[in-house]
């Protein structure tokens, strides 16, 4: 038997490929992804632009994936097959200094699937039992596969603690920006402002809780600034943004390599806090696998695109040339 697999075999060469059933090793479990969304990082990963300590090639992609436990290894206990399920991409060594001080996600050994060890793009996943998280009945799939981003999300507003009745600015109108209103939202700010680059973007945005919209400038005066834009002017434009004393969140990854310019002067006189986030932590994994079953966080509704694991090559288009109103872009793999 075989199953399919997303591979990028180096740079610029995408396929998909038939593979070896892959099989549970002792404390490990297989699963089939049934949802995998793409984001702008897996376009990083086919254009060799992500920094080489976090890849291997060849890859298979799929960091955001959601599915079934297939088969469990040796000594897994408490899952069992057909159990709806997600399980985090980054994983902890759970000894390290780091892991140890629940801040998984710079564990000393980085490894995470989709970039390092095989994705969630194709009909099997092998992952330690450990990362694994089940999800209820009566939670879509297709929600389900978008817990990986948000956990990116709400393991960087949990750095920043914001308080509620905020005014609050997202820079950036993509899938990490649209996620950043969803989930700002658990804590009411006053105001909720997205300063996009699209004006398809806006009703998605406000669909989402945001009360504006702007593309030019955006104003200023803001408690919280989020920057999920990834761009390098993004960073500049949301410290420009908050009010003397603010806190800036930055969640967008700039190119590799690329550098950042600023006002010498312009954190200390403001009093500015910067703050960045990589990845996720295994806690903020939890809360919102826990947000998805209670019933209060439904993400699906962002994806506004969704293609069968064969017509990667449209998914990817539309990922790197948006055409209208754009969230996110899911594969359907196996199917919910
Ligand atoms: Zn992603
Ligand atoms: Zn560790």
């Amino acid at each position: 038997m075989t199953r399919r697999a997303l591979v990028v075999e180096q740079p610029g060469a995408i396929a998909v490929v038939e593979r070896e059933e892959l099989r549970p090793g002792p404390g490990e479990v297989v699963a089939r992804p049934a949802y995998c969304g793409l984001c702008g990082t897996d376009l990083d990963l086919l254009g060799g632009n992500v920094d080489a300590a976090f890849v291997r090639y060849p890859l298979t992609l799929g960091h955001e994936w959601s599915g079934r436990i297939e088969a469990v290894g040796e000594g897994v206990t408490g899952i069992e097959p057909g159990q709806r399920c997600v399980a985090e991409g980054i994983i902890p060594c759970g000894v390290c200094a780091s892991c140890l001080a629940g801040a998984t996600n710079v564990c000393e050994i980085y490894d995470e699937v989709g970039f390092t060890r095989e994705g969630g793009a194709g009909d099997q996943i092998l992952v330690p039992a450990r990362v694994v998280h089940a999800i209820d009945d009566s939670v879509p799939l297709l929600d389900a596969a978008i817990v990986e981003p948000s956990a990116v999300v709400l393991t960087g507003l949990e750095k920043v603690r914001p308080e509620p009745g905020m005014r609050v600015l997202v820079v950036g109108d993509g899938t990490i920006a649209l996620l950043a209103v969803l989930l700002v939202g658990l804590w009411s700010p006053v105001e909720l402002v997205v300063a996009g680059r699209r004006a398809e973007q806006e009703e998605l945005a406000r669909e989402l809780g945001a009360t504006g919209f702007t593309l030019g400038p955006p104003p200023v005066g803001f408690d919280l600034a989020i920057e999920a834009a990834g761009a390098t002017d993004a960073v500049a434009v949301a410290l420009g943004a908050v009010r003397r004393g603010g806190t800036v969140l930055q969640l967008g990854l700039p190119p590799a390599g690329s550098t950042l310019q600023l006002p010498g002067d312009l954190l200390v006189n403001n009093d500015l806090t910067l703050a960045a986030s990589f990845g996720y932590t295994s806690a903020a994994w939890a809360r919102v696998v826990s947000l998805l079953n209670a019933g209060t966080f439904r993400p699906g509704r962002i994806v506004t695109h969704t293609y069968g694991l064969d017509e990667f090559e449209r998914a990817l288009a539309e990922l790197a040339e948006p055409t209208g109103r754009r969230g996110k872009i899911m594969l359907e793999v196996t199917g919910g």
